[in-house]
Order: C-alpha cells, then structure tokens, then sequence
C-alpha cells in the first residue's frame, strides 16, 4: 500500500457530562483524528491526546506538530504492509498517541483493502466484551452515588470511580454499601504520595477489583509498598508504555492487574504485545480508554476481545462522552456487553458529515513518493 496523503483533522466535541479526575476538569475534547489516502483506499485513526497535559505531556498540540514534522513524512517511499508497521512508524516511541493514531489508520486502511476486521486481525477469540464505565469525580457522596446507579441502569456490569485525596475511602464505602455485588475498581491518576499508604490500607473494605495508579507513573517502588501493605490488587496505567514496563513492574510485584491502553503505548501493535506480557505473566488485564469517540472505540472494543482480557474494562457504548457520533453506534445491549463490530477496517464505518459537522480545522499533508 502506497500513502498518498495525510488529513489531520481537529474536531471540536462537547462533553455529555464535565469529567473531573485529578487532573483536572474536562468540559470539551479537542479530537484529533488522522485520515490516510492511499492506492488502495482511505482509513481512519483517532488520537487520545489530551487538551492539557496530565495524564501525559503528549498533548494534543504536541500529537499533532509529531504527525505533521516527523511521523507522516516518514512515510515517504515506503510500501506499507500489516506486517511492516512497526519499521514504517520507528522512532516514535516519545509520542505513543500521535504513533497510535497513525497506526490505526494505516491498519484500517489496509484491512478494509484487505476485507478483513481489525478483531480477526488482532486474534479476538469473543463476539461480544463486558462493557465498564468511568465515572469522575463528583462533588459529594450523593452525587456519585447517583452517578453510579445511572450506570448501573444503564446496564454497566463494572463501575470505576476516579478518586483522589480527601475524595476515597468514604465515597468508595457509600457505593459498597448500596451496591454489595458491584464489580468496582477506582482510579486515582498518581494523586498519591508514599507516605499515604498508611490511609490508603483502609480502602480494603470496599472490596475494589482493583486500585488503579495510586502513585506518580515513575514511582514503581511505592506501588509495590502499597500492594505489600494492601489485598485489593494494585493496578497500574500512566506507569506502563511499553510491553518491557509491564514486564520490569510485574516482576518487582508492583502490580498484579495491567490496564491495556492503545493510545498510550502506541497502538494497537504494541497493546497486543502487553497483553501477551502479562498473560505469559499470569496477570490479568482489562482495555482502557480515552474520552474516545467511536473510531477509537472500535479498535477498543476489538482489543478487548483478546482472550487475556479477563476484567471488563473502560469500554463504553460510543454514545458515553459524546451526543455527535462520528461512527455507526456501538451499544450495550441488555446483558451490559457490547457486540465487537466485524465489519471491514476498525470494524464500523465512519460518518463523513458528523465528522464534517464538528471539524474545526484541517490540513492535508501530500506524502512523497520517494524516501525523506
Ligand atoms: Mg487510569
């Protein structure tokens, strides 16, 4: 497959809902979605960089000036193959989002030529995947209780609650109690420091599936303090870009749950190696997301169907963050899962006008046929 062109879209998408984590608060995503022309057909990506760092310093601005300065001309020259990604995007390990969002419109295009779904491709051995719901930090106990309960409704089978300090233990034991049976996790996004693991060993009673990123991303020893001194099983995300991280944290038993998290690691190539780490490992794992529209929701959703995803994960309908879906709807049905599209490419066909309807801004960057 020969690129011919890169679209870099920005898009403009309100919240549903304001999400608040220890970050900070989000009222708007500033989508970047990444569109391939090539000699066999188009495919489309979506990046998960943030507005403002936090999560991580790849924001959307860095994504998108790493696309437009390094990542697309890179293409230049090269036949582009399923089994030769990895060469074509190379050296782009200090932007995974920007990486990720290439990739997966490489893959899509290639597989829509190929007639073949990103869930085949990826080796999904399920049709259908457990979905899981984020919820932010709200301002009282009241309020996340009822945030819960409308998930809950809504037919979600797991619920995490983003905490932080001041926000934990008493919100996490007030949903316990009115939910018994709930499969729970809370992420706290390394608002943490070492010295409240004394705080944090209360946090055993809400029975969690798992505490996820309680200390900063490079702070591996306090996790492992952590799940000495705790039994709810230590989960990590910020701390993991790679499949070696996953590998170096499991064995110095800083964690035993991994969240698998495409966009963080650099897509969908590299997530498939982590979850391979941490089965060889024995260690579950569970599909993260971003405020992800249906394109990247898709290729999730895919993801999670791998057979090492034994906890439901962060994998919503399409309809979670947004009320403009930018693809065919991906939806709960009545037992709280969703259906892993096996259509052509990610799996569900882009809507051009929606995407239209939202674009803020757009550059088309011509790739050379020859080397750079
Ligand atoms: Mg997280």
């Amino acid at each position: 497959m020969r690129v011919e062109a890169v679209e870099l879209r920005r898009c403009q998408l309100p919240l549903r809902e304001v999400f608040r984590t220890s970050y900070g608060v989000e009222r708007t995503r500033d989508v970047l979605l990444v569109r391939v022309r090539t000699d066999v057909g188009d495919g489309w990506g979506e990046c998960g960089a943030p507005a403002a760092p936090g999560y991580t310093d790849e924001t959307v601005e860095v994504a998108h000036r790493a696309l437009r300065d390094r990542l697309v001309p890179a293409l230049g020259g090269h036949d582009v193959h399923l089994d030769g990604l990895d060469a074509v995007l190379d050296g782009s390990c200090d932007t995974p989002m920007a990486r990720a969002a290439l990739e997966l419109a490489l893959i899509d295009a290639l597989l829509r030529a190929g007639n073949q779904s990103v869930a085949h491709w990826l080796g999904a051995t399920r049709t259908r995947v457990p979905a899981g719901i984020a919820l932010g930090v709200e301002a009282t106990i009241d309020d996340s209780l009822a945030r819960v309960a409308g998930a809950v409704d809504a037919g979600y089978r797991r619920v995490k609650l983003k905490i932080e300090p001041g926000r934990d233990v008493a919100v996490l034991d007030a949903v316990r109690a009115a939910f018994p049976d709930l499969a729970l996790q809370a992420d706290a996004n390394g608002a943490y420091r070492g010295d409240d693991i004394e705080h944090l060993r209360a946090i055993d009673a809400a029975r969690l599936q798992c505490i996820e990123q309680p200390f900063p991303a490079d702070d591996l020893a306090a996790h492992a303090a952590l799940a000495r001194a705790i039994a709810t099983p230590v989960c990590l995300d910020e701390s993991i870009r790679s499949s070696s991280d996953a590998a170096r944290a499991i064995d110095m038993a800083a964690c035993s749950v991994v969240n698998v998290k495409a966009a963080r690691v650099g897509g969908l190539l590299e997530a498939r190696r982590l979850h391979d780490a941490c089965v060889e490992r024995e260690v579950p794992v569970w599909c993260g997301g971003m405020l992800d529209t249906g394109i990247a929701r898709a290729a999730n959703v895919a993801l999670a169907a791998l057979p090492g995803f034994t906890i439901p994960g962060d994998v919503s309908g399409s309809d979670r963050w947004f009320d403009v879906e930018l693809t065919q709807p991906l939806r709960l049905d009545d037992d709280g899962c969703i259906r892993v599209p096996n259509g052509v490419g990610i799996g569900v066909d882009v809507d051009g006008d929606a995407i239209e309807s939202c674009t803020e801004s757009s550059e088309v960057l011509p790739v050379s046929p020859r080397r750079s």
